[in-house]
């Protein structure tokens, strides 16, 4: 079955290679400091491979990212249906460990089309890693790729534009 037009698939164009504006990493690493030391997570969204925006979560006493309950997940995604853009990804921190995949991370991650964003704040420079589950086989896993800063901007006008995302 083919995915909804909001879900988005950034590794199925440009060869791997995910985006991020700058404007949205500076406002991610704002707010994750600000949550810290709690967890702070967030749904990303854009177009195509290029993340534009972001839509935080509340941050978790409980320290997991997908403690989110249903309501306020399903609101999220809403907002970003909205905006007519396409889910993303997600980023969490780890405000005390690297920033690798947990088991929990793994175990609880249902979303292989999207990017898996990890920050770790446990060392001075905050270290930002991307992942991209990979099938192989019987065997799936996280795998660090690499990811792109970008001036870009394309959520202006054209997200006022009638035309839906098209995922083919
Ligand atoms: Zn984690």
């Amino acid at each position: 079955m083919k995915n909804p037009a909001w879900l988005g698939e950034p590794f199925a164009i440009k060869d791997n290679k995910i985006f991020l504006t700058k404007k949205v990493a500076k406002r991610l690493l704002a707010e994750a400091q600000e949550a810290f030391p709690y967890e702070y997570s967030a749904l990303l969204a854009g177009r195509g491979a290029t993340i534009t925006a972001c839509v935080p979560m509340p941050v978790s006493p409980d320290k997991h990212v997908f403690a989110w309950d249903g309501k306020t997940f399903l609101q999220a995604l809403q907002h970003i249906r909205k905006h007519n853009l396409q889910w993303l990804g997600v980023l969490h921190t780890h405000p005390h460990t690297p920033p690798i995949p947990s088991a929990r991370d793994i175990a609880g991650w249902h979303y292989p089309t999207l990017s898996y964003w990890i920050v770790g704040l446990a060392t001075e420079q905050p270290e930002w890693r991307v992942y991209q589950w990979v099938q192989d086989g019987s065997c799936s896993s996280f795998a660090a790729i690499d990811y792109t800063l970008t001036e870009v901007d394309c959520d202006d006008e054209e997200t006022n534009g009638s035309s839906a995302p098209k995922n083919s």
